[in-house]
Formats: structure tokens, C-alpha cells, sequence
């Protein structure tokens, strides 16, 4: 199953679904969702629908006395372990397709099993006892609701169970077997119809709540996400912080302060366009070159942040040097300098989590990164240690 988008939901949502089937990913969500929904059902379903099958047993030893020993064997030996099965089934392999045909198959048993031995009785109450079957017909739509073509084939299947054994019974005349066909057509008509509309409706809610759900991951994501650069941004620094902090997984955490050299420059020379343009290209670097475990953020303006957990100090250092470098080698234009190209100066500091705090980490960093402007830009910094002058280096 592919990953839905909220595209496809939208064009799926406008171009409707009269034929109650969805483009294949959506469908195949749409299934999964309906099978989880109906087996959950199933065993409330299964319990009520066969005790009240089960407790029919009353009216079968008034109504049909002569049959009643055949009646008793279909209900209890075959009708209710046969439910069991099917649930038992269903809970098993989870699939639409076999949910639905479990649900005809049971729907045809409980309208069979009772007329086969009506055919065999004589009793004065078979018209009374032949109108019970309509519990069924509405016990498989409304209760056990499988998908629409499955309710077309169970209630075809059901007349055409009822009709026969109904005329086998040989205790009607003519225009009553008619008015029973009448009515059980009539009830079969209303039943697929409404069928058909709660499955429009059940679909246009799944389609709801799955736009509603992408639409919240999307909202979610924007909401930690700088617009310009697509970096993580301030607002996300709390919960990430939060995870490299909390319950001392981790020994160290590295973070990395850079700055666009002469910014304010390279907007006043090129326009702010170039410089929005420009800011997204360095960004994108800092993504590419970093591990897929930093996070990096836009912290302020021209001023980008990699944090970085369980990093030895060196290691925090090559990897800031390796931002810089890559950086110089986007050779991007910047004609408000001598030498002519965007570079950045970058301060980076450790911290142990157990002992400080992300602000004062921020501090150490933000003060090597003013070392790093003060030795003349393009350089990496350490706090409080080694500077390295990358021009050098
Ligand atoms: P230094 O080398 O000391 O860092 O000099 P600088 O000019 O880069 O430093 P300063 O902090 O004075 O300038 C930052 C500039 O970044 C000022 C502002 O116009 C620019 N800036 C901040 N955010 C954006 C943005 O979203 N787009 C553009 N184009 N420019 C921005
Ligand atoms: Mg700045
Ligand atoms: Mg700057």
C-alpha cells in the first residue's frame, strides 16, 4: 500500500465516488480501515445476533413443535459454532473481502436452516413463523453491514433461500407465496438502497478523518519548519532539546553557531531576493553535509544552528570545518567583497546534559562564533579552547 497524500484525498474528494470504490491507495486504506472497524464489531455482533438467534428456540418449540428436535440441532450444532468459526476467522486474517463473504455466508445459513425444517412440518403457524427470517434481512444490512455488492449478492441469495423453501413448505396458496415475495422484494429494495447510501456516507467519513489526520501531520511539520530555508526552526528547538535532554541518554551534545559573513553586505549589493536565495542555498548545504542525526535550524536571520548528540569535541570541530568548506565551495558570488564569495564563521561548544543547560551551551557557542567573526570570518571557533583557523588549516 502506498503512502496516501493529501492531493490524492483532495482529488478524490472532488471527484466523488458513485461507484463506492476509491483510487487503489486510498481504497486499499479504506479497506483496511473497514475490516478493523467490522471485526471489532464482530464479536458484539456475533454474541447478540446468535443469542437472539439461539433464543428463537421458544417460538420454535410453540410455532413448530413437530420439528422442533431438527430446529434445535440447526440452531445450536450448526448455526452458532458456525458463527464462531467466522469470527474466529475474521479476527485471524483480517481481510475485507472475506469479512463480507463470511457475513453473505452467514446471513444465508440463518435464513436456510430454519426453513429446511419448516419444509418438513405441518404446522398451522408457518406464515407467522416464515416472517421471522425478515430479522435476518435486516440483521445482515444493518448490523453485520458488509460493503454494498456483498449486500446485493446476500440479499439475492437470501430471497432466492427464502422463496424456495418457503414454496417447498407446500402451505401456501398462490397469492399468499406472492405477497410474501412481494414483501421480502420490497424489503430487499429499501435495504440495498439505504445500504448504498451508509456506505457513501461511511467513505465520505473515512475521507474526512484521513484529510483531516494529513492535514494536521502537514500543519504539524509547517509549524516546526522555517518557510524560507525549510530547516527546523526556533519553535522546534524546545521539543528537540527536550529529547537530547531528557532521561541522560545521551553524554555530550554539540552545537554548532554559523553566520553568513558580510550579509548585510551581499543584500545591499545584490537585493534581498538573491540574498533569500542565497540564504536557502546555504542552508541546503548544511543539511546535505551534516549526518542525518544533527538537527539544524534556522536560529535568527543569516544565523543557522547544528545540534549534534554524542560527539567527541574533534569530531564536532571536522564536522563544522566541513560545513565551511563546502560552503566556500558553492563559490557563490558575493560582490560586496574583495575576495568576492559567500563564507561563514562558525563557533561550536559541548556540553554534557547532566550538567548544563541548552542556554548556556547556546552562550558558549554564540561566544565562539564572536571569536570566530574576531580572528576574520571564515573560520571555526571551539569555546573556551583550541581556535582553528580554518584559512589556515
Ligand atoms: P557579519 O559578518 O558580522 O555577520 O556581518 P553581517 O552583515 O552578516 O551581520 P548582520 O547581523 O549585521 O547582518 C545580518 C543581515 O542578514 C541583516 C539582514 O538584512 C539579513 N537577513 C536576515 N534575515 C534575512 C532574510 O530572511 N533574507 C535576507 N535576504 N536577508 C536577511
Ligand atoms: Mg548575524
Ligand atoms: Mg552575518
Amino acid at each position: 500500500m502506498g503512502v496516501v497524500t493529501l492531493d490524492q484525498v483532495d482529488r478524490q474528494i472532488a471527484r466523488g465516488f458513485r461507484f463506492l470504490r476509491f483510487s487503489p491507495d486510498i481504497e486499499a486504506a479504506f479497506r483496511k480501515d473497514y475490516v478493523a472497524e467490522r471485526v471489532r464489531l464482530a464479536v458484539i455482533w456475533g454474541v447478540i445476533g446468535t443469542l437472539i438467534y439461539d433464543l428463537v428456540y421458544f417460538g420454535d418449540r410453540t410455532m413448530m413443535a413437530d420439528v422442533f428436535t431438527a430446529l434445535v440441532f440447526a440452531r445450536f450444532l450448526v448455526f452458532t459454532p458456525f458463527v464462531i468459526a467466522c469470527i474466529l476467522t475474521v479476527r485471524r486474517w483480517r481481510n475485507a473481502l472475506l469479512y463480507d463473504s463470511l457475513s453473505v455466508a452467514i446471513a444465508v445459513m440463518g435464513v436456510t436452516l430454519p426453513m429446511l425444517a419448516a419444509t418438513q412440518s405441518a404446522s398451522p403457524y408457518l406464515f407467522v413463523y416464515q416472517n421471522g427470517n425478515s430479522a435476518a434481512f435486516l440483521f445482515f444490512v444493518i448490523a453485520l453491514r458488509p460493503r454494498f455488492p456483498a449486500v446485493l449478492v446476500g440479499l439475492a441469495l437470501m430471497c432466492a433461500s427464502h422463496f424456495t423453501t418457503t414454496q417447498m413448505t407446500g402451505a401456501f396458496d398462490a397469492v399468499t407465496y406472492s405477497g410474501i415475495i412481494t414483501f421480502y422484494v420490497t424489503l430487499s429494495i429499501f435495504l440495498a438502497v439505504s445500504a448504498y447510501f451508509l456506505e457513501q456516507k461511511d467513505r465520505q467519513n473515512f475521507l474526512n478523518q484521513l484529510r483531516a489526520g494529513l492535514l494536521y501531520g502537514q500543519l504539524e511539520r509547517n509549524a516546526e519548519r522555517d518557510e524560507l530555508t525549510g530547516l527546523l526552526n526556533r519553535r522546534s528547538l524546545a521539543r528537540i532539546c527536550e529529547g537530547l535532554w531528557s532521561g541522560g541518554k545521551h553524554k555530550t551534545v554539540a552545537a554548532i553557531l554559523l553566520d553568513i559573513d558580510h550579509f548585510k553586505r551581499f543584500n545591499d549589493v545584490h537585493g534581498h531576493i538573491e540574498g533569500d536565495a542565497c540564504l536557502r542555498a546555504v542552508s541546503r548545504c548544511i543539511r546535505d553535509t551534516v549526518d542525518e542525526a544533527s538537527f539544524v535550524f534556522r536560529f535568527g536571520g543569516e544565523e543557522m544552528l547544528v545540534l549534534s548528540a554524542d560527539r567527541e569535541p574533534l569530531a564536532a570541530l571536522a564536522m563544522a570545518e566541513r560545513i565551511r568548506v563546502a560552503i566556500e565551495d558553492l563559490a557563490m558570488r558575493h560582490r560586496g567583497l574583495d575576495d568576492g564569495c559567500v563564507t561563514v564563521s562558525l563557533g561550536v561548544a559541548l556540553a554534557a546534559p547532566a550538567e548544563t543547560t541548552l542556554e548556556r551551551l547556546l552562550c558558549d557557542a554564540d561566544s565562539a562564533l564572536y571569536e570566530a567573526k574576531r580572528m576574520g570570518r571564515n573560520t571555526v571557533a571551539l569555546a573556551g579552547e583550541t581556535l582553528v583557523d580554518a584559512r589556515v588549516a
